[in-house]
């Protein structure tokens, strides 16, 4: 039976560029003089390390764990010596550097013991998720949220559908593509964990039809294995962002995920295809997230196609391995062309979440018309497939009404692009939604901490006062004591000389004065002896 597709509302079609890169084989990339890995290539908190400079380590080691809940650990992708942990370029839109893990490869190749988990089906959610958390796994189509934490709907929640994301609308990245045409089992069997782990009802694999070596690779091995009964692979159209996770859910389901709400709000949970195959590797073999694909692309690259590369190899260093740039390179982009951000340093590591350094030149994408007002054509918000109004949001992000621009909605916004893409006015629209965002988790972050600085405040004060109080009532118990056992020896001295002299009375009535004769005795009697006559 054929699945009922449905439409989102808005989205481009895009000139396709995919064929730059599909034309060479897969390449694995050379082992760089030095792997820079950052401790926080994904959402949540940065990684601690666990390792110190001088510090020799084997592939697959642990080299950084996770910091709370929604972390992700890191890995040594080889072997090698920690060579430095400091600051480093990474690729960030704030062009800053970030804490990495610097190591130096010995070239070796000493891995540690992988433990695979081929009877995976026998084990219950919560020890899938540990093993998929230990290995590091995160969403490698862009995002960068870490996997077990999307695993984990929560105990009385039901997942009604598990969707892999295989859409990969970005013009020119066909990382994704290769990985479904070239190594289909490891994304299928990669499904069926994730399956296992959500307890889904149905798994869906959406791809764009113009991919249609893809569809067939996957559908084969869905027959090969006998599941079509378990998992769908679904065909839809192509239309940018088919890969925004809202909007494939759209199509594939007809759900609409609420604003600012997850799609286990309707009972979905989507991943990316390289994230299963990943979560195959991990589970299966033992192995975590230790190297990607890559696509190396844009007429600025002198020799565009997919690479397999280890985590931290510098950007710079992979280009050059893609034969270099041709003479009007003008700027490196990590992603694609629409939501991609510019690498501004080439020594930035390839982390987690980079599928794509697209190399172009100075006529590729840069438009070159001139910015003009906004004439309120209203294409913007045609083509907007979050159902927005961009010109309202430019507008307040100009003007830096920030809370207005927060009343439309700003931060539903997935910067796709297709506002700028379409608008005659050529206005850079997502440079200004990001500013606006920027600026609010800024104040944010200040309101925070002026927030808890004033709490601290509060609770020294209240904590002094609480302390003064205490003092002063002990002080009082004290005295009061001190009185009190001063009237006891008062009392008890006066007790005393009481008790003397009833005593002495007492003994005074008893023993008669010896001046006094008794009755009885004779006159002459007691007197002194006469003294001896001679
Ligand atoms: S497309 Fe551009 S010119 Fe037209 S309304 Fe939107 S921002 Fe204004
Ligand atoms: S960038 Fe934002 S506002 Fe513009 S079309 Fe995309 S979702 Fe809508």
């Amino acid at each position: 039976m054929t699945r009922t597709l449905h439409r989102f509302h808005g989205g481009i079609h895009l000139p396709d560029q995919k064929a730059l890169s599909l034309g060479r084989p897969l390449r694995q990339a050379a082992l760089p003089s030095e792997l820079v890995l950052p401790l926080q290539q994904h959402i949540g908190a940065a990684a601690q390390p666990l390792v110190a400079v001088g510090e020799r380590v084997l592939e697959g080691q642990m080299v950084a764990r996770p910091e709370g809940f929604v972390s992700a650990p890191v890995h040594a992708p080889t072997s090698g010596t920690v060579i430095a942990i400091e600051a480093r370029p990474v690729p960030h839109p704030s062009g800053l550097s970030a804490l990495a893990i610097v190591l130096q490869p010995d070239g070796e190749g000493r891995t540690v013991e992988y433990q695979p988990h081929s009877d995976w089906s026998a084990l219950d959610p919560s020890t899938l998720r540990n093993l998929i958390r230990d290995a590091g796994i995160v969403g490698l189509g862009g995002a960068g949220f870490p996997t077990a934490v999307k695993l984990n709907p929560g105990p009385h929640t039901a997942v009604e559908t598990l969707i892999l994301n295989g859409a990969e609308c970005e013009p020119y990245i066909t990382c994704d593509q290769w990985l479904m045409q070239e190594r289909p089992e490891e994304i299928i069997s990669g499904a069926l964990i994730m399956r296992h782990a959500l307890q889904a009802q149905e798994c869906l694999i959406g791809i764009e039809d113009n991919k249609p070596a893809a569809i067939a690779a996957l559908r084969s091995e869905v027959a090969r294995r006998g599941l079509t009964e378990a998992i769908e692979v679904v065909e839809v159209p192509t239309r940018y962002p088919m890969g925004g996770e809202k909007q494939l859910i759209k199509v594939l389901t007809g759900k609409e995920v609420p604003t600012q709400g997850l799609p286990i709000a309707v009972g979905v949970v989507c991943h990316n295809v390289a994230t299963a195959a990943s979560v195959h590797r991990a589970v299966e073999l033992g192995e975590p997230l230790i190297r990607r694909i890559v696509t190396v692309t844009g007429h600025g690259a002198a020799q565009p196609g997919n690479f397999e590369v280890p985590l931290g190899i510098p950007m710079g260093e992979l280009l050059a391995q893609a034969g270099g740039t041709t003479a009007g390179f003008s700027r490196l982009i990590m992603g694609g062309p629409m939501m991609g951000i510019t690498v501004e340093q080439p020594q930035a590591p390839v982390i987690k979440t980079a599928n794509c350094l697209l190399a172009v030149t100075d006529d590729e994408l840069e438009r070159r018309a001139p910015v003009r007002p906004c004439i309120r054509c209203g294409s913007c918000a045609e083509a907007c497939p979050v159902s927005l109004l961009p010109q309202q949001l430019y507008w307040y992000a100009k003007s830096k009404e920030f809370d207005r621009a927060q009343d439309y909605n700003l931060f539903d916004c997935i910067e796709c692009g297709c506002c700028a893409f379409v608008c005659p006015s050529n206005l850079p629209l997502v440079q200004y939604y990001r500013y606006a965002k920027t600026e609010i988790w800024a104040q944010e972050r200040e309101k925070r901490a002026s927030d808890q600085a004033r709490r601290r405040h509060e609770y020294r004060v209240a904590r002094e006062e609480r302390e003064r109080l205490e003092k002063e009532a002990r002080a009082k118990k004290k005295a009061a004591a001190l009185a009190e056992g001063e009237s006891d020896d008062k009392k008890a001295a006066i007790q005393a000389a009481i008790e003397r002299a009833k005593a002495k009375k007492a003994q005074a009535n008893a023993t008669p004065p010896a001046t006094d004769p008794p009755a009885e005795q004779p006159a002459g009697e007691g007197a002194a002896p006469a003294e001896e006559k001679h």
